[in-house]
Protein backbone atom coordinates (compact mmCIF):
# COMPACT_ATOMS: atom_id res chain seq x y z
CA UNK A 1 0.00 0.00 0.00
CA UNK A 2 1.41 3.51 -0.80
CA UNK A 3 0.70 6.85 0.84
CA UNK A 4 -0.67 9.57 -1.50
CA UNK A 5 1.15 13.09 -1.15
CA UNK A 6 -1.94 15.45 -0.80
CA UNK A 7 -0.12 18.18 -2.27
CA UNK A 8 2.18 16.61 -5.12
CA UNK A 9 0.57 13.14 -5.60
CA UNK A 10 4.31 11.58 -5.34
CA UNK A 11 3.14 7.62 -3.92
CA UNK A 12 5.10 6.62 -0.75
CA UNK A 13 5.09 3.43 0.62
CA UNK A 14 3.39 3.11 3.63
CA UNK A 15 6.17 1.49 5.90
CA UNK A 16 8.01 4.59 5.36
CA UNK A 17 9.20 5.85 8.56
CA UNK A 18 9.09 9.93 7.13
CA UNK A 19 6.10 11.67 8.30
CA UNK A 20 5.23 13.61 5.49
CA UNK A 21 6.06 13.27 1.85
CA UNK A 22 9.83 14.77 0.52
CA UNK A 23 7.34 17.98 -1.09
CA UNK A 24 6.44 19.07 2.61
CA UNK A 25 2.55 17.36 1.52
CA UNK A 26 1.20 15.99 4.35
CA UNK A 27 0.27 12.31 3.27
CA UNK A 28 -3.16 10.71 2.63
CA UNK A 29 -4.67 6.76 1.98
CA UNK A 30 -6.51 5.20 -1.03
CA UNK A 31 -9.80 5.54 -0.65
CA UNK A 32 -10.63 2.12 -2.68
CA UNK A 33 -13.10 0.07 -0.99
CA UNK A 34 -15.72 -2.26 -1.94
CA UNK A 35 -19.56 -0.97 -1.21
CA UNK A 36 -20.90 -0.44 1.97
CA UNK A 37 -23.15 -3.25 2.74
CA UNK A 38 -23.84 -4.98 6.33
CA UNK A 39 -22.79 -8.44 5.53
CA UNK A 40 -19.23 -7.47 5.03
CA UNK A 41 -19.27 -6.47 8.77
CA UNK A 42 -17.46 -9.17 10.33
CA UNK A 43 -20.13 -9.74 13.73
CA UNK A 44 -17.61 -11.86 15.24
CA UNK A 45 -15.14 -9.06 15.91
CA UNK A 46 -16.29 -7.40 18.78
CA UNK A 47 -14.32 -3.89 18.34
CA UNK A 48 -13.77 -1.16 15.58
CA UNK A 49 -12.42 -3.32 13.65
CA UNK A 50 -15.33 -5.26 12.79
CA UNK A 51 -15.24 -2.73 9.78
CA UNK A 52 -11.56 -3.53 8.48
CA UNK A 53 -13.58 -4.26 5.08
CA UNK A 54 -13.92 -0.52 4.70
CA UNK A 55 -10.54 0.14 6.67
CA UNK A 56 -7.22 0.42 5.29
CA UNK A 57 -5.53 -2.23 7.58
CA UNK A 58 -2.53 -4.26 6.35
CA UNK A 59 -1.78 -7.67 8.08
CA UNK A 60 -3.60 -8.94 11.03
CA UNK A 61 -1.45 -6.89 13.91
CA UNK A 62 -4.50 -5.28 14.63
CA UNK A 63 -5.68 -8.39 16.60
CA UNK A 64 -2.49 -8.06 19.35
CA UNK A 65 -3.20 -4.52 19.23
CA UNK A 66 -7.63 -3.64 19.58
CA UNK A 67 -8.93 -3.38 23.30
CA UNK A 68 -12.21 -3.47 22.57
CA UNK A 69 -12.31 -0.30 21.62
CA UNK A 70 -16.12 1.28 19.76
CA UNK A 71 -18.90 0.22 19.95
CA UNK A 72 -20.24 2.97 22.06
CA UNK A 73 -23.67 3.44 22.86
CA UNK A 74 -26.12 5.96 21.18
CA UNK A 75 -28.18 7.64 24.02
CA UNK A 76 -31.67 9.79 23.59
CA UNK A 77 -31.35 13.23 25.01
CA UNK A 78 -35.21 14.66 24.82
CA UNK A 79 -37.28 13.89 21.45
CA UNK A 80 -34.75 15.09 18.90
CA UNK A 81 -31.36 14.76 20.31
CA UNK A 82 -29.17 11.61 20.65
CA UNK A 83 -25.65 11.51 22.06
CA UNK A 84 -22.85 9.09 21.18
CA UNK A 85 -21.36 7.82 24.47
CA UNK A 86 -17.60 7.91 22.75
CA UNK A 87 -16.29 8.38 26.11
CA UNK A 88 -16.87 4.49 26.47
CA UNK A 89 -13.53 3.52 25.48
CA UNK A 90 -10.46 1.90 27.00
CA UNK A 91 -8.63 5.53 27.74
CA UNK A 92 -11.95 7.43 27.80
CA UNK A 93 -11.78 9.27 24.38
CA UNK A 94 -12.85 9.25 21.10
CA UNK A 95 -9.02 9.17 20.35
CA UNK A 96 -8.78 5.46 21.18
CA UNK A 97 -10.58 4.66 17.39
CA UNK A 98 -7.37 6.21 15.56
CA UNK A 99 -4.75 5.27 17.95
CA UNK A 100 -5.88 1.57 17.64
CA UNK A 101 -5.93 2.23 13.70
CA UNK A 102 -2.57 3.51 13.84
CA UNK A 103 -0.98 1.53 16.51
CA UNK A 104 -1.95 -1.54 14.28
CA UNK A 105 0.14 -0.25 11.19
CA UNK A 106 2.88 0.76 13.59
CA UNK A 107 2.98 -2.37 15.10
CA UNK A 108 2.58 -4.40 11.43
CA UNK A 109 5.57 -2.14 9.85
CA UNK A 110 7.82 -3.09 13.40
CA UNK A 111 8.51 0.11 14.79
CA UNK A 112 9.97 0.20 18.29
CA UNK A 113 10.02 3.96 19.48
CA UNK A 114 7.71 6.90 18.56
CA UNK A 115 6.59 10.41 19.34
CA UNK A 116 3.52 12.19 19.59
CA UNK A 117 2.18 15.92 20.60
CA UNK A 118 -1.42 16.04 22.08
CA UNK A 119 -2.87 18.36 24.08
CA UNK A 120 -4.14 15.20 26.28
CA UNK A 121 -6.38 12.75 24.87
CA UNK A 122 -4.41 11.55 21.75
CA UNK A 123 -1.13 11.51 23.34
CA UNK A 124 -3.19 9.29 26.31
CA UNK A 125 -4.37 6.87 23.77
CA UNK A 126 -1.42 6.70 21.31
CA UNK A 127 0.57 5.98 24.91
CA UNK A 128 -2.08 3.06 25.61
CA UNK A 129 -1.99 1.44 22.48
CA UNK A 130 1.36 1.43 22.30
CA UNK A 131 2.01 0.08 26.00
CA UNK A 132 -0.19 -2.95 24.55
CA UNK A 133 2.37 -3.77 21.96
CA UNK A 134 5.58 -3.01 23.50
CA UNK A 135 6.34 0.37 21.69
CA UNK A 136 8.44 3.30 23.58
CA UNK A 137 6.53 6.25 23.59
CA UNK A 138 7.43 10.32 24.34
CA UNK A 139 4.52 12.26 24.41
CA UNK A 140 4.95 16.38 24.04
CA UNK A 141 2.03 18.36 25.57
CA UNK A 142 1.48 21.62 26.11
CA UNK A 143 1.75 23.50 29.61
CA UNK A 144 -1.77 23.38 30.82
CA UNK A 145 -2.95 19.96 29.93
CA UNK A 146 -4.44 18.96 32.99
CA UNK A 147 -2.33 17.02 35.62
CA UNK A 148 -5.12 14.32 35.24
CA UNK A 149 -4.61 13.49 31.81
CA UNK A 150 -0.18 13.94 31.81
CA UNK A 151 -0.52 11.09 34.76
CA UNK A 152 -2.68 8.50 32.18
CA UNK A 153 0.16 8.98 29.88
CA UNK A 154 2.98 8.22 32.57
CA UNK A 155 0.95 5.43 33.53
CA UNK A 156 1.03 4.04 30.56
CA UNK A 157 4.73 3.79 31.02
CA UNK A 158 5.02 6.40 28.31
CA UNK A 159 7.06 9.86 28.64
CA UNK A 160 5.38 12.75 29.25
CA UNK A 161 7.47 15.89 28.18
CA UNK A 162 5.63 19.34 28.83
CA UNK A 163 6.56 22.01 26.50
CA UNK A 164 6.20 25.83 27.26
CA UNK A 165 3.99 27.60 25.38
CA UNK A 166 0.93 27.27 22.81
CA UNK A 167 -0.02 23.82 21.74
CA UNK A 168 0.83 25.11 18.06
CA UNK A 169 4.39 25.76 19.80
CA UNK A 170 4.29 22.40 21.29
CA UNK A 171 3.91 20.79 18.09
CA UNK A 172 7.08 22.69 16.53
CA UNK A 173 8.83 21.12 19.20
CA UNK A 174 7.75 18.19 18.68
CA UNK A 175 8.00 17.75 14.63
CA UNK A 176 11.48 19.24 15.35
CA UNK A 177 12.24 15.70 17.00
CA UNK A 178 11.24 13.74 14.68
CA UNK A 179 13.49 15.70 11.85
CA UNK A 180 16.58 15.98 13.59
CA UNK A 181 16.09 12.13 15.26
CA UNK A 182 14.24 10.16 13.09
CA UNK A 183 11.36 9.19 15.37
CA UNK A 184 8.48 7.86 14.30
CA UNK A 185 5.50 10.67 14.58
CA UNK A 186 2.87 8.42 15.89
CA UNK A 187 0.71 11.69 15.55
CA UNK A 188 -3.11 11.65 15.09
CA UNK A 189 -2.98 14.62 12.48
CA UNK A 190 -0.36 13.94 10.16
CA UNK A 191 -0.65 9.70 10.00
CA UNK A 192 -3.45 9.48 7.88
CA UNK A 193 -4.04 5.77 9.30
CA UNK A 194 -5.73 7.59 12.26
CA UNK A 195 -8.56 8.55 10.29
CA UNK A 196 -8.67 4.86 9.74
CA UNK A 197 -10.03 4.62 13.38
CA UNK A 198 -12.36 7.61 13.09
CA UNK A 199 -14.11 7.12 10.21
CA UNK A 200 -15.90 4.05 12.09
CA UNK A 201 -18.13 6.47 14.44
CA UNK A 202 -20.17 6.99 11.14
CA UNK A 203 -19.96 3.32 10.27
CA UNK A 204 -20.98 2.03 13.89
CA UNK A 205 -23.76 5.16 13.88
CA UNK A 206 -25.17 3.44 10.61
CA UNK A 207 -24.98 -0.14 12.19
CA UNK A 208 -26.76 1.02 15.16
CA UNK A 209 -29.46 3.27 14.11
CA UNK A 210 -29.92 1.52 10.34
CA UNK A 211 -29.75 5.63 9.27
CA UNK A 212 -27.30 8.21 9.47
CA UNK A 213 -28.95 11.25 11.36
CA UNK A 214 -29.46 15.05 9.40
CA UNK A 215 -27.60 17.07 11.47
CA UNK A 216 -24.02 15.41 12.60
CA UNK A 217 -22.32 17.78 15.12
CA UNK A 218 -18.45 17.27 15.62
CA UNK A 219 -15.95 19.16 17.25
CA UNK A 220 -13.63 20.40 15.80
CA UNK A 221 -9.76 21.26 16.55
CA UNK A 222 -7.15 19.36 14.29
CA UNK A 223 -10.45 17.58 13.00
CA UNK A 224 -9.52 14.15 13.83
CA UNK A 225 -12.84 13.15 14.24
CA UNK A 226 -13.96 15.56 11.47
CA UNK A 227 -12.03 14.01 8.73
CA UNK A 228 -12.90 10.62 9.60
CA UNK A 229 -16.25 11.39 9.72
CA UNK A 230 -16.68 12.85 6.59
CA UNK A 231 -14.90 9.92 4.75
CA UNK A 232 -16.71 7.15 6.22
CA UNK A 233 -20.24 9.49 4.96
CA UNK A 234 -18.77 9.75 1.38
CA UNK A 235 -18.21 6.17 1.27
CA UNK A 236 -22.14 5.72 2.79
CA UNK A 237 -22.99 8.45 -0.36
CA UNK A 238 -21.08 6.21 -2.87
CA UNK A 239 -22.08 3.25 -1.58
CA UNK A 240 -25.84 3.84 -1.96
CA UNK A 241 -26.31 3.16 1.75
CA UNK A 242 -27.69 7.26 2.06
CA UNK A 243 -29.24 9.13 -0.71
CA UNK A 244 -27.98 12.47 0.45
CA UNK A 245 -25.22 14.23 2.42
CA UNK A 246 -25.92 14.64 6.28
CA UNK A 247 -25.44 18.28 7.31
CA UNK A 248 -22.02 18.01 9.30
CA UNK A 249 -21.74 20.73 11.37
CA UNK A 250 -18.58 22.07 12.90
CA UNK A 251 -18.28 23.06 16.60
CA UNK A 252 -15.38 25.30 17.73
CA UNK A 253 -14.24 27.16 21.22
CA UNK A 254 -15.35 30.77 20.83
CA UNK A 255 -11.69 31.39 22.62
CA UNK A 256 -9.81 29.32 19.42
CA UNK A 257 -12.38 29.13 16.53
CA UNK A 258 -9.83 29.49 13.31
CA UNK A 259 -12.66 27.81 10.81
CA UNK A 260 -15.75 29.91 12.14
CA UNK A 261 -13.17 33.27 11.72
CA UNK A 262 -12.77 31.99 8.09
CA UNK A 263 -16.23 31.75 7.19
CA UNK A 264 -17.56 34.54 9.04
CA UNK A 265 -15.05 36.43 7.12
CA UNK A 266 -15.09 34.77 3.90
CA UNK A 267 -11.54 34.24 3.66
CA UNK A 268 -10.04 32.19 0.78
CA UNK A 269 -7.53 31.00 3.64
CA UNK A 270 -7.39 29.75 6.94
CA UNK A 271 -7.96 32.38 9.54
CA UNK A 272 -5.08 33.93 11.68
CA UNK A 273 -6.27 33.64 15.21
CA UNK A 274 -4.62 34.46 18.55
CA UNK A 275 -5.84 31.25 20.60
CA UNK A 276 -6.93 32.10 24.12
CA UNK A 277 -7.49 29.56 26.86
CA UNK A 278 -10.42 27.69 26.80
CA UNK A 279 -12.09 25.33 28.80
CA UNK A 280 -12.32 23.21 25.47
CA UNK A 281 -8.53 22.76 25.85
CA UNK A 282 -8.48 19.16 23.27
CA UNK A 283 -10.01 21.75 20.44
CA UNK A 284 -7.71 24.55 21.27
CA UNK A 285 -5.75 24.71 17.43
CA UNK A 286 -5.19 27.14 16.30
CA UNK A 287 -3.16 25.98 13.37
CA UNK A 288 -4.72 22.77 11.99
CA UNK A 289 -2.19 21.42 9.70
CA UNK A 290 -4.60 19.73 7.74
CA UNK A 291 -7.09 23.06 7.94
ZN1 LIG B 1 4.60 15.62 -2.13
Amino acid sequence: MNFICSKCGKLTPTHTPQASCSCGGLFSLPNEFPKFEEKLIDKNEWSLFRYRAFMNIEGESWRDVTMGEGRTPIISFGKDVMVKMDYMMPTLSFKDRGAAALVAHMKEIGVKKCVQDSSGNAGVAVAAYCARVGIECEIYVPEGTSPKKISMIEAFGAKAVVVPGTRDHCADVCREKVVTEGAYYANHVFNPFFYEGTKTYIYETYEQLKRVPENIFIELGNGTLFIGAVLALEHLLASGVISHFPQVIAIQASGCAPFFETVEKQLDHLAEITPVPTLAEGIAIGKPARA
